[in-house]
């Protein structure tokens, strides 16, 4: 811990795992991760007048090919434990599944008024030429940051590479790039040069007031993208899996399907036993536009819900929690068409 004073801003470090927090081993040569107590040695940048900051980590941690559900409810679970006593929160974590874990939050965490910012690195720590470093210090100043006595973000959001994006709106675009992490929807929330210049516009403020953790999420749901000559069977393998509680579609272009009646069928029979069903494009930028060909017209005849311009990630993470919850019929398809924390924006069309 670093303390520096009773009006200090109050920053909670949570490190899950992956690159950022290792350092290579000098016998070995393999990575291993650093006692993050001991963070502040490894980054005495750290230590500014007017902040204190705390660290907590997962035992042991983990690279985020390991993480899932239970990992998201834990790491929502610190931050629920801690929201009144810090003001701001900031998690380390491996990039591969950054994402998803920055979206799962996204939906579990209501009413924020605090900022959650994830951060991660292409680089470890230890090295010379380590993004890391610049990843921490900047989220932690974001973190920090207030305007009026108020958090400057007070939403999940994800610092890479100079950048901060909403979280539900991220996706790992790059194993090799040091801006690996990508908003393709969404301009950045703020961008670090010689100063972080915020983008207002850009900002979400939960319109509930009150702070509240979601953390029943239903894990049976799939997500099946599709390509040309994909075997029906393939499709029903899935579409009949008796467990089946949600599924998301990535389809082709604005949100098209081949215009097969096997297919047809198969998505019918799911949507008629109560499966959700959400329609994201595969593309890597865009938008699902239902209206537009007669080959999108046949998912939403089987009752597919557009997912707007939703990525992957978010679709699947926000099916999870809104089934979790409960929701089923009417309540469930408003709740997948509408925005619930600024992961969509194009939802006016596709309502209409
Ligand atoms: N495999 C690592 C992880 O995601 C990669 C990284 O940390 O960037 O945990």
């Amino acid at each position: 811990m670093i303390d520096m004073g009773e009006n200090d801003s109050r920053i909670l470090l949570i490190y899950t795992g992956g690159t950022i927090g290792s350092v290579k081993d000098n016998d070995s040569g393999a990575l291993v991760p650093i006692d993050f107590s001991e963070i502040h040695r490894h980054v005495p940048e750290l230590e500014q007048p007017g902040r204190s900051i705390e660290s907590a980590s997962f035992e042991p941690p983990i690279d985020s090919s390991n993480m899932g559900p239970e990992h998201w409810k834990l790491l929502a679970q610190i931050i629920r434990d801690h929201y009144v006593d810090f003001d701001g929160f900031v998690v380390l974590h491996g990039t591969d599944t950054l994402a998803y874990t920055a979206s799962a939050l996204s939906f579990m965490l209501e009413g924020l008024r605090k900022p959650i910012i994830l951060t991660g690195s292409q680089l470890p720590i230890g090295l010379p030429r380590t993004d890391g470093r610049e990843n921490l210090l900047a989220s932690v100043e974001i973190a920090a940051a207030m305007r009026l006595g108020k958090p400057i973000i007070q939403e999940v959001a994800v610092y890479f590479g100079s950048s901060l994006f909403r979280g539900n709106r991220t996706h790992k675009a790059s194993a090799e790039s040091m801006q690996a992490i990508i908003s393709p929807n969404l301009p950045a929330l703020a961008e670090a040069g010689v100063d972080i210049i915020y983008n207002d516009a850009q900002m979400f403020q939960d319109p509930v007031e009150t702070f509240a953790l979601w953390d029943t999420l239903e894990s049976n749901v799939a997500w099946l993208p599709l390509f040309p000559g994909q075997p029906i069977d393939v499709i029903r393998r899935v579409t009949e899996w008796p467990e089946l509680k949600g599924l998301v579609l990535s389809t082709f272009g604005s949100g098209n399907a081949p215009s097969n009646p096997e297919f047809k069928a198969a998505l019918s029979e799911a949507h008629d036993r109560g499966v959700v069903m959400v329609n994201v494009s595969q593309c890597g930028h865009g938008a699902v536009h239902p209206e537009r060909y007669a080959t999108a017209h046949l998912l939403r005849d089987c009752g597919v819900i557009p997912g707007g311009d939703m990525t992957t990630e978010a679709a699947l993470t926000k099916l999870m929690v809104s089934l979790g919850k409960g929701w089923k019929g009417e309540d469930m398809r408003s709740a997948m068409l509408h925005n619930l924390r600024g992961e969509l924006t194009r939802y006016s069309s596709l309502v209409s």
